[in-house]
Formats: C-alpha cells, structure tokens, sequence
C-alpha cells in the first residue's frame, strides 16, 4: 500500500511508526465491521483546543477568534484591557501542523505571525482571512483561512515537544515527548531519535503521578518546574481520556520568561467511534477544512478517499479496495480515489457514489471491482446503470462483477444498452480500465475530444 500513501495528517504518526496513511487504514478498519458507515476522524481548530483546554484548567494564553479583520482589531484591543498585553499573535485558523513555516497564496510568509499592536493584528488577519495557506501538510492547493486566533505573546525561554497518541504499538495510550520542541518533531525523529521520549500508559490505571514528573525530568524540565509540568501532563491526560481523542499534539508546551509554563499550541483529534457522546465536540467540525468530495460522501455514508490519480475505483470492502489498488498499479495505472460502498449500499447511493467520483476531473476511466455478498450485484448495476444516464457518463466504464444475484447484473446492465464493458476477470478488467485511462488521457494532452459515448 506504501505507494498510495501520499498525505499525512499530522508528521506525529511517521514518528510513532504508522507509516500507512492514516484515512486509509480507518476505512479499512470501518468496512471490516460489517454495517458501519463512514469513519473519519475529527480535528478541531486551535481555539476549540484552547476553550477545552482553558476548561480543563490547563494554561494557554489568553485569546480570542475573529472572521474579520475589524473584529480582530476588537479582539486585540479587548485582551489588551483585560489582561494587559501589548504584543500579539495572529494564527490561521486552519486545520493543518506547521503553520508556523506555511505561505500565503498572496505571497505572505507563515501562517503565524508576532506583532505588536492592535492595528497591526487587523492588517495581518486582512492577509490571512478569506486566502489560501499552504503548508507542508496541505499540499499544493492549500487550505482556506475563515477564522484567525489571537492571543498573547509568550516570551518563552524553552520550548518542549509533547504529545498523546493511540498508538496501535503499544497498545492503547502513549506519551511522546522532547526537550527539542517548536521545531519540526519529524526532523528531530530523524537528526536525534534519542531525544524523543515514549511512555506507554496503561489505560485501565490511567497516568500515575510518578510517570508524569518522570517524563517531565527525562525533558529536562527543572527542578522547582517539575511539580507543575507533571500536573499539567496529567490534566492532558484526563482530557485525552475523557474527549476520546487519538491525538493530542501540543508543539511548542513553552516555559516562558516569568518561568510559566503554557501550551502555545494544540493539535487534537478525536475519535469519531465516539462522536454519539462528544456532540459538543463533533458540532465545531468544520467541513471548510475537508476535501468537499469527502465530505459529499460522508453525507452518504460511503467511504472515500481521494488519492493522485486518474482511475476512478468503485469497490465493496477494504480488502477488495486494496487488491484493485495493487492491481491497477501492476498494470501501471494509477487509482484517483478509494471508494467504498460497504456492504449494504442502496442503488441511490451508488449513483451518488459515481456523481462523486466522476465530479473529479482528474478521472479519466473507472473501474467498478463489486464482490457481491451482501451487497447484490444487481443493486449496483442498477446503481451504474441510473448514474450513467442522469449523468450522461462519457468516460469508459469497466465493471467487474461476481457474487450474489451477478447474472440479474449482467442482464441489467446488457438491456440498458449502455457501453459499459463487463469483465469477469480482476486482472483483465485492470488491465483494460488502465489502458483506457491511458487513451483518455493521451486524447486530452492532444486535445482530441474522445468520447465514449453513452447509450450506444
Ligand atoms: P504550527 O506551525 O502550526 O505548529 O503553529 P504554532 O502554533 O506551533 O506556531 C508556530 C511557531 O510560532 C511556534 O513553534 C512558536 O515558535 C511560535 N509561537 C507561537 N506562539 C508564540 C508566542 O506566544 N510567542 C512566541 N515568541 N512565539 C510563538
Ligand atoms: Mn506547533
């Protein structure tokens, strides 16, 4: 699978050995629990983090959040008032890591900016709101920006690294945590493993005391420092725990110059098992933040995935996504997505299904690979035989069909008149989808309009 593998959420998990695309593996794990729909993880923006943080009694600088710059510079003004400070920072509210090193489409450097004025953190959320911030987590198309953080600026004389993560490797909770933070963590995994530090915990007894001043002097934390960094350890914990959360990042955890010690930034992510008892949390998902097809499928409880390709795969069960996957790369093609219907998938949803895969330009040929079990044959069919009528489908479509009710399919499928090429065999519908692929995209360098034209 290593070669589909092109995005990672956060660099945390190549640290802490998944090297497998984490969407990947949760849609993987969701179909392999017949019945269950899509699974995706929730991450939330910084200023959620902060609030639930600040609940939990846990220090982060005071702040506040604004869509506009007039209501930045109010903000600016108010934690002035309130608190007293004099200098800011303006953080993107996007949902990415390594904002910090990020750019602005408008040419604007970092996506986290100081500044030292009110006027000046209205001017710098006009640069960020409504504009595009890449990162080395988005991509080359970026995110969009809705919403900037503000708050205090910290003086910090250290800067640490900390993180909880389930880590399947341990077995449930693991602390991941390094004197050398506020720096890329995958650079320091990489210059100085030594200076990473992991401290499995169990969950059943929870995070003992000793284990989080053992972890705070293995930072270097000192000594009259100590007491407090363990505490706020132990409050991460908890709220780890209580949120359902498989992630929690805080880069840099800061000591400050008044010796202080604050979470200057928060990375979390919850686990969406849990979403029917952490509706609080699940309500500020921002689907801005998400790939709009991603989000169109989740809507119709199928599992998608886009990936960097031009094969549009449309598949029932993980394992099956994954031997279609292989075999498309075999033959030299490459898969545009992963798309799941699951097992008990509606003709409805599989037209929907094909509106999302063929809403990708970059699909050039799809290749439906259905094992008919639960899911029938003859539902699918339907499903492909209504799409490509509403939708008036130019591209090749190559189905292959076997299981429960497959000759009620091909009949289906052959009075419909439509061209869509049946294949029995995997390795031959492979070979067939990627070849028409390659027509299609051969036509578009040369600009001839190829159509495969439906019905006949
Ligand atoms: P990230 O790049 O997405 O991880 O965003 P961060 O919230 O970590 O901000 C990027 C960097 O800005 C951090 O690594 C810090 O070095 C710096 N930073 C954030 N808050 C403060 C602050 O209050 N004071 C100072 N001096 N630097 C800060
Ligand atoms: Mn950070």
């Amino acid at each position: 699978m290593a070669a589909y593998i092109s995005r990672s959420i956060l660099g945390l998990e190549r640290v802490a050995g998944v090297l497998r695309n984490p969407k990947v593996i949760q849609a993987t794990c969701c179909v392999a629990n017949p019945g269950s729909q899509q699974r995706r993880w929730l991450n939330v923006h910084e200023n959620v983090s902060f609030t639930l943080m600040q609940e939990m009694h846990i220090p982060v600088p005071v702040f506040g959040v604004s869509k506009t710059p007039e209501d930045a510079y109010n903000v600016a003004q108010r934690l002035s008032k309130e608190s007293g400070c004099t200098d800011f920072v303006v953080k993107a509210q996007v949902l990415t890591g390594g904002r910090g090193k990020g750019s602005w489409r408008n040419g604007m450097k970092g996506g986290v900016k100081l500044v030292f004025s009110p006027d000046e953190v209205k001017d710098i959320a006009s640069k960020m709101l409504g504009e595009i911030l890449v990162t080395k987590q988005t991509g080359d198309k970026g995110l969009p920006c809705h919403e900037v953080l503000i708050c205090e600026r910290k003086y910090q004389r250290k800067e640490y690294y900390f993180a909880i993560i389930m880590e399947r490797a341990f077995h449930g909770p693991v602390l991941v945590a390094s004197p050398m933070g506020g720096v890329n963590i995958e650079d320091v995994a990489k210059e100085h493993p030594e200076m990473i530090f992991k401290e499995p915990v169990d969950i059943l007894t929870g995070l003992s005391m000793e284990q989080a001043l053992a972890m705070a002097h293995r930072l270097g934390i000192e000594t009259d420092k100590v007491e407090v960094a363990a505490d706020i350890i132990v409050k991460l914990y908890n709220m780890f725990i209580k949120y359902d959360m498989t992630l929690l990042e805080i880069n840099p955890f800061a000591e400050d110059t008044t010796g202080k010690m604050y979470c200057l930034d928060a990375k979390l992510r919850f686990d969406d098992n849990a979403e029917f008892r952490q509706k609080k949390v699940f309500s500020q998902r921002d689907v801005t933040q998400e790939d709009p097809r991603e989000v169109a499928a989740s809507h119709q409880n199928l599992n998608y995935i886009t990936l960097g390709g031009d094969i549009g795969c449309m598949v029932n069960g993980a394992g099956l996504a994954m031997a279609t996957m292989d075999i498309i790369k075999l033959h030299g093609g490459e898969p545009a997505n992963f798309l799941d219907v699951g097992g008990g998938a509606t003709a409805t949803q599989v037209k929907e299904a094909f509106k999302i895969i063929t809403a990708d330009p970059n699909v050039h040929a799809i290749l439906v690979n259905i094992f008919g079990g639960i899911m029938r044959c003859d539902v699918i069919a339907e499903g492909i035989v209504a799409a490509a009528h509403e939708l008036q489908l130019t591209l090749p479509i190559v189905v292959r069909l076997q299981g429960t009710k497959v000759e009620d399919a091909k009949a289906l499928i052959a009075a419909s008149r439509l061209r869509i090429l049946a294949c029995d065999n995997l390795d031959e519908a492979a070979r067939m989808v990627v070849k028409l692929s390659h027509i299609v995209t051969l036509a578009k360098d040369v600009q001839v309009d190829v159509k495969f034209e439906l019905p006949l």
